[in-house]
């Protein structure tokens, strides 16, 4: 078994974390669908926001999680960035 393998972040994991990411995961979508996940062998990603929620750490997924709305606010022009100066 390769160590990138999703059975063994499973493995190397508490049976309570497994399913709170497990729960994260379902719970995960876009503009209320979930069509940009996938589930397949033991995978839980999301093909949007780019969160692997077999591989990325806690504190990943909470960062890609804020950039990516970040990254909605100013698209949908609720926040303007302004340059650092
Ligand atoms: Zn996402």
């Amino acid at each position: 078994m390769r160590d990138s393998e999703a059975a063994t972040f499973y493995a190397n994991r508490t049976k309570e974390e497994n399913e709170l990411r497990y729960m994260l995961f379902m719970q995960h979508s876009h503009d209320g669908s979930s069509a940009c996940l996938y589930g397949d062998d033991g995978e839980m990603s999301c093909g949007v926001c780019h969160i692997d929620f077999v591989r990325d750490s806690v504190e990943m997924i909470k960062q890609k999680n804020y950039d990516f709305n970040m990254r909605e606010c100013v698209r949908l022009g609720l926040i303007k960035l302004t340059p650092n100066v």
